[in-house]
Protein backbone atom coordinates (compact mmCIF):
# COMPACT_ATOMS: atom_id res chain seq x y z
CA UNK A 1 0.00 0.00 0.00
CA UNK A 2 2.83 2.18 0.72
CA UNK A 3 4.45 1.88 -2.33
CA UNK A 4 4.80 4.73 -4.63
CA UNK A 5 2.82 6.94 -2.04
CA UNK A 6 6.25 7.90 0.10
CA UNK A 7 5.44 11.66 -0.21
CA UNK A 8 1.72 11.02 0.36
CA UNK A 9 1.77 9.37 3.69
CA UNK A 10 4.23 7.85 6.16
CA UNK A 11 4.34 5.09 8.06
CA UNK A 12 2.56 5.11 11.80
CA UNK A 13 5.22 5.45 13.74
CA UNK A 14 5.67 4.70 17.86
CA UNK A 15 4.47 6.54 20.63
CA UNK A 16 7.96 9.24 21.79
CA UNK A 17 5.78 11.08 24.09
CA UNK A 18 3.23 9.16 25.81
CA UNK A 19 3.51 9.76 29.46
CA UNK A 20 1.12 7.50 31.63
CA UNK A 21 0.52 8.12 35.15
CA UNK A 22 2.76 11.04 35.54
CA UNK A 23 4.28 11.40 39.29
CA UNK A 24 1.25 13.00 41.69
CA UNK A 25 -0.99 13.30 39.06
CA UNK A 26 -4.63 13.71 40.10
CA UNK A 27 -7.28 11.44 37.93
CA UNK A 28 -8.69 14.35 36.62
CA UNK A 29 -5.55 15.55 35.08
CA UNK A 30 -5.94 12.72 32.79
CA UNK A 31 -9.19 13.85 31.54
CA UNK A 32 -12.62 11.95 31.66
CA UNK A 33 -14.25 10.03 28.83
CA UNK A 34 -17.29 8.97 28.40
CA UNK A 35 -18.57 6.15 26.35
CA UNK A 36 -22.33 5.86 25.28
CA UNK A 37 -23.70 2.98 24.49
CA UNK A 38 -24.90 -0.65 26.21
CA UNK A 39 -28.29 -1.07 25.43
CA UNK A 40 -29.74 -4.27 26.76
CA UNK A 41 -28.30 -7.52 25.56
CA UNK A 42 -25.66 -5.27 23.50
CA UNK A 43 -23.51 -4.04 25.55
CA UNK A 44 -20.02 -5.94 25.41
CA UNK A 45 -18.87 -3.31 22.29
CA UNK A 46 -19.77 -0.29 24.16
CA UNK A 47 -18.12 -2.03 27.71
CA UNK A 48 -15.01 -3.04 25.09
CA UNK A 49 -14.44 0.64 24.48
CA UNK A 50 -14.73 1.84 27.73
CA UNK A 51 -12.21 -0.25 28.64
CA UNK A 52 -10.15 0.86 26.27
CA UNK A 53 -10.18 4.15 27.21
CA UNK A 54 -9.43 3.41 30.33
CA UNK A 55 -6.68 1.23 29.97
CA UNK A 56 -4.75 3.93 28.12
CA UNK A 57 -4.88 6.41 30.51
CA UNK A 58 -8.12 8.44 30.85
CA UNK A 59 -8.42 9.04 34.40
CA UNK A 60 -11.72 8.32 34.61
CA UNK A 61 -14.60 6.80 31.69
CA UNK A 62 -18.31 6.35 32.18
CA UNK A 63 -20.47 4.35 30.63
CA UNK A 64 -23.50 6.29 29.93
CA UNK A 65 -26.33 3.61 28.65
CA UNK A 66 -29.79 3.38 28.95
CA UNK A 67 -31.58 3.38 32.21
CA UNK A 68 -32.94 0.16 31.74
CA UNK A 69 -29.52 -1.78 30.92
CA UNK A 70 -27.94 -0.15 34.47
CA UNK A 71 -28.30 -3.57 36.47
CA UNK A 72 -26.86 -5.51 33.36
CA UNK A 73 -23.79 -3.55 32.67
CA UNK A 74 -23.17 -3.30 36.14
CA UNK A 75 -22.64 -7.15 36.23
CA UNK A 76 -19.42 -6.39 34.40
CA UNK A 77 -17.94 -3.06 35.12
CA UNK A 78 -15.95 -2.35 38.09
CA UNK A 79 -13.23 0.69 37.85
CA UNK A 80 -16.13 2.11 34.79
CA UNK A 81 -18.61 3.96 36.15
CA UNK A 82 -21.50 3.86 35.01
CA UNK A 83 -24.38 6.21 34.29
CA UNK A 84 -27.87 5.76 33.11
CA UNK A 85 -29.55 8.20 30.79
CA UNK A 86 -31.82 8.09 28.46
CA UNK A 87 -31.80 10.94 25.00
CA UNK A 88 -30.30 13.80 24.25
CA UNK A 89 -31.75 15.34 27.59
CA UNK A 90 -29.65 12.67 29.63
CA UNK A 91 -26.59 13.86 27.28
CA UNK A 92 -26.56 17.88 28.01
CA UNK A 93 -27.18 17.00 31.59
CA UNK A 94 -23.78 14.68 31.52
CA UNK A 95 -21.93 17.49 29.54
CA UNK A 96 -22.77 19.64 32.43
CA UNK A 97 -20.05 18.58 34.21
CA UNK A 98 -17.16 20.59 32.64
CA UNK A 99 -14.61 18.03 33.85
CA UNK A 100 -15.79 15.44 30.65
CA UNK A 101 -13.07 15.97 28.48
CA UNK A 102 -13.86 13.54 25.48
CA UNK A 103 -16.97 11.06 23.98
CA UNK A 104 -16.74 8.25 22.27
CA UNK A 105 -20.25 6.91 19.87
CA UNK A 106 -21.19 4.32 18.05
CA UNK A 107 -20.06 0.70 19.14
CA UNK A 108 -23.61 -0.92 20.44
CA UNK A 109 -25.01 2.71 20.07
CA UNK A 110 -28.14 0.93 17.64
CA UNK A 111 -29.29 2.57 14.39
CA UNK A 112 -32.47 4.41 15.69
CA UNK A 113 -33.14 8.28 15.99
CA UNK A 114 -32.05 8.83 19.05
CA UNK A 115 -28.81 7.74 17.65
CA UNK A 116 -28.58 10.41 15.48
CA UNK A 117 -29.63 13.04 18.14
CA UNK A 118 -27.04 12.01 20.00
CA UNK A 119 -24.41 12.48 17.73
CA UNK A 120 -25.58 16.17 17.08
CA UNK A 121 -25.57 16.96 20.89
CA UNK A 122 -21.66 15.51 21.09
CA UNK A 123 -20.76 17.19 18.18
CA UNK A 124 -22.39 20.88 19.36
CA UNK A 125 -20.44 19.98 23.15
CA UNK A 126 -16.99 21.36 20.76
CA UNK A 127 -16.06 18.19 22.68
CA UNK A 128 -13.21 15.70 21.26
CA UNK A 129 -15.38 13.37 19.94
CA UNK A 130 -14.71 9.85 18.65
CA UNK A 131 -17.33 8.46 15.83
CA UNK A 132 -17.47 4.20 14.81
CA UNK A 133 -20.06 1.70 14.04
CA UNK A 134 -24.01 2.76 14.39
CA UNK A 135 -22.44 6.77 14.74
CA UNK A 136 -21.16 6.42 11.17
CA UNK A 137 -23.66 4.26 9.75
CA UNK A 138 -26.84 5.29 10.52
CA UNK A 139 -26.03 8.82 8.66
CA UNK A 140 -26.12 6.01 5.33
CA UNK A 141 -28.73 7.83 4.00
CA UNK A 142 -27.70 11.87 4.23
CA UNK A 143 -23.58 11.86 4.76
CA UNK A 144 -23.99 15.41 4.33
CA UNK A 145 -25.79 15.92 7.00
CA UNK A 146 -23.13 14.18 9.13
CA UNK A 147 -20.52 15.97 7.51
CA UNK A 148 -22.05 19.37 8.00
CA UNK A 149 -21.68 18.73 11.65
CA UNK A 150 -18.54 18.19 11.85
CA UNK A 151 -15.65 20.18 13.19
CA UNK A 152 -12.75 20.12 15.62
CA UNK A 153 -11.15 17.49 17.71
CA UNK A 154 -13.55 14.91 15.72
CA UNK A 155 -11.98 11.03 14.49
CA UNK A 156 -14.41 8.55 12.48
CA UNK A 157 -13.14 5.16 12.40
CA UNK A 158 -15.07 3.31 9.62
CA UNK A 159 -14.08 0.18 8.54
CA UNK A 160 -14.41 -0.72 5.08
CA UNK A 161 -18.43 -1.10 5.44
CA UNK A 162 -18.77 2.06 7.52
CA UNK A 163 -16.74 3.57 4.89
CA UNK A 164 -18.31 2.88 1.38
CA UNK A 165 -21.82 3.78 3.75
CA UNK A 166 -20.47 7.49 4.02
CA UNK A 167 -18.40 7.56 0.61
CA UNK A 168 -20.00 5.36 -1.60
CA UNK A 169 -18.05 7.12 -4.79
CA UNK A 170 -14.47 6.30 -3.26
CA UNK A 171 -15.17 3.13 -2.37
CA UNK A 172 -16.37 2.09 -5.53
CA UNK A 173 -13.30 4.21 -7.11
CA UNK A 174 -11.45 1.68 -4.57
CA UNK A 175 -12.82 -1.35 -6.27
CA UNK A 176 -13.12 -0.28 -10.01
CA UNK A 177 -10.08 0.20 -11.07
CA UNK A 178 -10.50 0.16 -14.49
CA UNK A 179 -12.41 3.58 -14.33
CA UNK A 180 -9.94 5.13 -11.84
CA UNK A 181 -6.71 3.43 -13.02
CA UNK A 182 -4.56 2.47 -10.44
CA UNK A 183 -3.09 5.48 -9.03
CA UNK A 184 -6.35 5.69 -6.69
CA UNK A 185 -5.26 4.18 -3.59
CA UNK A 186 -6.50 3.37 -0.47
CA UNK A 187 -4.56 6.62 0.82
CA UNK A 188 -6.02 8.64 -1.70
CA UNK A 189 -9.44 7.77 -0.49
CA UNK A 190 -9.12 8.55 2.65
CA UNK A 191 -7.20 12.10 2.06
CA UNK A 192 -10.30 13.17 0.25
CA UNK A 193 -12.22 11.65 2.82
CA UNK A 194 -11.10 13.37 5.23
CA UNK A 195 -11.12 16.57 3.18
CA UNK A 196 -15.01 15.94 2.70
CA UNK A 197 -15.56 14.97 6.16
CA UNK A 198 -13.71 17.97 7.85
CA UNK A 199 -11.75 15.83 10.40
CA UNK A 200 -9.73 13.01 10.69
CA UNK A 201 -10.70 9.87 9.24
CA UNK A 202 -9.07 6.45 9.89
CA UNK A 203 -10.34 3.44 7.76
CA UNK A 204 -9.61 0.14 9.63
CA UNK A 205 -8.26 -3.19 7.84
CA UNK A 206 -5.26 -5.11 7.78
CA UNK A 207 -3.41 -1.62 6.43
CA UNK A 208 -5.01 0.85 8.43
CA UNK A 209 -5.36 4.61 6.69
CA UNK A 210 -5.39 7.67 8.97
CA UNK A 211 -6.04 11.34 7.24
CA UNK A 212 -6.54 14.64 7.93
CA UNK A 213 -8.19 17.81 5.96
CA UNK A 214 -4.99 19.37 5.54
CA UNK A 215 -4.25 16.18 3.82
CA UNK A 216 -1.31 14.78 6.59
CA UNK A 217 -1.53 10.88 5.90
CA UNK A 218 -0.29 8.29 7.67
CA UNK A 219 -0.85 4.25 7.05
CA UNK A 220 -0.12 1.09 9.40
CA UNK A 221 0.85 -1.32 7.27
CA UNK A 222 0.12 -4.58 8.13
CA UNK A 223 2.81 -6.54 6.10
CA UNK A 224 6.43 -7.76 7.00
CA UNK A 225 6.79 -7.59 11.47
CA UNK A 226 3.71 -6.11 12.39
CA UNK A 227 1.32 -8.15 10.71
CA UNK A 228 -1.06 -9.66 13.56
CA UNK A 229 -3.84 -10.91 11.48
CA UNK A 230 -5.64 -12.43 14.31
CA UNK A 231 -6.34 -8.80 15.12
CA UNK A 232 -9.38 -9.48 12.56
CA UNK A 233 -11.90 -10.27 15.24
CA UNK A 234 -15.05 -9.76 17.09
CA UNK A 235 -15.31 -5.88 19.15
CA UNK A 236 -11.26 -5.51 18.17
CA UNK A 237 -12.84 -1.90 16.14
CA UNK A 238 -14.51 -0.88 19.41
CA UNK A 239 -10.92 -1.07 21.70
CA UNK A 240 -9.70 0.74 19.01
CA UNK A 241 -12.27 3.67 19.38
CA UNK A 242 -11.89 3.64 23.06
CA UNK A 243 -8.25 4.01 22.81
CA UNK A 244 -8.67 6.92 20.65
CA UNK A 245 -11.14 8.56 22.94
CA UNK A 246 -9.01 7.72 26.10
CA UNK A 247 -6.18 9.67 24.17
CA UNK A 248 -8.07 12.47 23.15
CA UNK A 249 -9.69 12.89 27.08
CA UNK A 250 -6.57 13.38 27.68
CA UNK A 251 -5.76 16.24 25.68
CA UNK A 252 -4.23 14.49 22.67
CA UNK A 253 -5.21 16.18 19.22
CA UNK A 254 -7.05 13.80 17.08
CA UNK A 255 -4.76 12.89 14.27
CA UNK A 256 -2.17 11.93 16.90
CA UNK A 257 -4.51 10.08 19.38
CA UNK A 258 -5.22 8.06 15.82
CA UNK A 259 -2.21 7.46 14.57
CA UNK A 260 -0.76 6.54 18.45
CA UNK A 261 -3.59 4.31 18.64
CA UNK A 262 -3.13 2.33 15.76
CA UNK A 263 0.28 1.66 16.63
CA UNK A 264 -0.73 0.47 20.73
CA UNK A 265 -4.10 -1.67 19.28
CA UNK A 266 -1.23 -3.64 16.68
CA UNK A 267 1.41 -3.53 19.14
CA UNK A 268 -1.07 -5.19 22.28
CA UNK A 269 -2.29 -7.56 19.37
CA UNK A 270 1.69 -8.87 18.28
CA UNK A 271 2.42 -8.93 22.02
CA UNK A 272 -0.50 -11.12 23.16
CA UNK A 273 -0.53 -13.09 19.66
CA UNK A 274 -2.60 -15.70 18.45
CA UNK A 275 -5.89 -16.62 20.08
CA UNK A 276 -6.31 -13.24 20.70
CA UNK A 277 -9.69 -11.69 21.59
CA UNK A 278 -11.07 -8.18 22.00
CA UNK A 279 -11.02 -8.26 25.23
CA UNK A 280 -7.36 -8.99 25.38
CA UNK A 281 -6.34 -5.74 23.84
CA UNK A 282 -6.79 -3.22 26.69
CA UNK A 283 -5.61 -5.95 29.12
CA UNK A 284 -2.35 -6.23 27.54
CA UNK A 285 -2.28 -2.65 26.95
CA UNK A 286 0.34 -1.91 30.43
CA UNK A 287 2.62 -4.52 29.16
CA UNK A 288 3.28 -2.53 26.12
CA UNK A 289 3.25 0.73 27.52
CA UNK A 290 5.23 -0.47 30.21
CA UNK A 291 8.39 -1.78 27.37
CA UNK A 292 8.37 2.09 25.96
CA UNK A 293 9.32 3.59 28.91
P1 LIG B 1 -13.93 -3.70 13.38
O1 LIG B 1 -14.30 -4.25 12.03
O2 LIG B 1 -14.58 -2.41 13.67
O3 LIG B 1 -14.11 -4.69 14.50
O4 LIG B 1 -12.38 -3.43 13.36
C1 LIG B 1 -11.50 -4.48 13.04
C2 LIG B 1 -10.10 -4.20 13.54
O5 LIG B 1 -9.26 -5.27 13.11
C3 LIG B 1 -9.49 -2.93 13.01
O6 LIG B 1 -8.66 -2.35 13.98
C4 LIG B 1 -8.67 -3.43 11.81
O7 LIG B 1 -7.59 -2.57 11.52
C5 LIG B 1 -8.20 -4.78 12.29
N1 LIG B 1 -8.00 -5.71 11.18
C6 LIG B 1 -8.91 -6.16 10.31
N2 LIG B 1 -8.39 -7.04 9.44
C7 LIG B 1 -7.07 -7.17 9.77
C8 LIG B 1 -5.97 -7.96 9.27
N3 LIG B 1 -6.12 -8.80 8.25
N4 LIG B 1 -4.77 -7.81 9.89
C9 LIG B 1 -4.63 -6.99 10.94
N5 LIG B 1 -5.62 -6.23 11.46
C10 LIG B 1 -6.83 -6.32 10.89
MG1 LIG C 1 -16.58 -2.02 14.45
Amino acid sequence: LTEGCAEAAQLVTPPTTLEVGKGGAHKYDSGHAIVLGGAPGQGGAARMAARGALRIGAGLVTLACPLRAVAENAVHVNAIMLRGMDGPHGLHEILEDHRVSALCLGPGLGLTQATAELVKVALQSGLPVVLDADALSRFQRQPQALFDMLHGDVVLTPHMGEFARLFPDLAERLEDDAESGPAFSKVDAVREAAARAGCVVLLKGADTVIADPAGACVVHSAHGARSAPWLATAGAGDVLAGFICGLMARHVPAFAAAELSAWLHVEAALSFGPGLIAEDLPEELPKVLRALN
